[in-house]
């Protein structure tokens, strides 16, 4: 079915909402216009060690956040689309040309509590969005690691030290690899997969997040 008779449909018996502050908003609308201005779009410069690029499409403030966490919560409405569409759209005005897209994996007991991974479905908005496949099951992650935000750089660097593994490297060697997040904070996440995305035989790995935390600031999430 066609996404917008889809959305239309959906809006019918589910009106859709601003993720960010609940009011009514058009099926065709991501956020309601006085969100939609207090928006921070995400223009600076970050680097994921060892990738190729790196893109965000908002900056992770008190004005998004509410949309993240109402993502993570699973709520039905449409967090997803609305942190994941103007990515894919920064995405696609970037030009990267990119032939698999693997969402940041959850550690499984983690996935189970939640019972989605946020990344996955950001991945999922996008990988439609820009008709590009989406490798879900691609990547793990072999053991819970401690919340990022609360360690120091060096302590967060061995918190993800094999961390990850890739299972089915056959979905990524040869090909330019677009790693997804929801949030990314120091990068040490990305860039951690990045590295065992070469050692598949990836030719190149551009990463992109939703929301990137303030580049001068102290880190926030992860
Ligand atoms: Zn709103």
């Amino acid at each position: 079915m066609d996404i917008s008779l889809k959305q239309k449909i959906l809006h019918l018996f589910f009106p859709t909402r601003c993720p960010v502050c609940g009011e009514f908003i058009s099926y065709d609308e991501l956020f309601c216009a006085e969100c939609s201005g207090k928006l921070a779009r995400f223009t600076g410069d970050f680097t994921v060690k060892g990738a190729d690029g790196f893109t965000a499409a908002f900056v992770y403030d008190e004005n998004i956040s509410p949309a993240v966490i109402q993502l993570k919560r699973g709520v039905c409405g449409n967090a997803d689309r609305a942190l994941g569409l103007p990515l894919a759209a920064k995405l696609r005005e970037n030009g990267a040309a990119v032939g698999i897209i693997v969402p940041v994996p959850m550690h499984r007991s983690a996935r189970r509590e939640r019972g989605f991974n946020q990344a996955e479905l950001i991945a999922a908005v996008i990988g439609k969005e820009l008709s590009i496949p989406v490798a879900a099951d691609c990547a793990v992650k072999l053991r819970k690691t401690a919340a990022q935000k609360e360690l120091d750089r060096v302590h967060r660097m061995n918190n993800l030290r094999n961390a990850f593994r890739i299972v089915r490297p056959e979905l990524v060697r040869g090909k330019s690899v677009l790693i997804v997040d929801d949030v990314c904070t120091t990068g040490s996440t990305l860039a951690e997969l990045a590295a065992v995305m070469r050692k598949s035989g990836a030719i190149s790995v551009y990463c992109a997040a939703s929301c990137k935390t303030p580049l001068t600031k102290p880190n926030k999430a992860d």
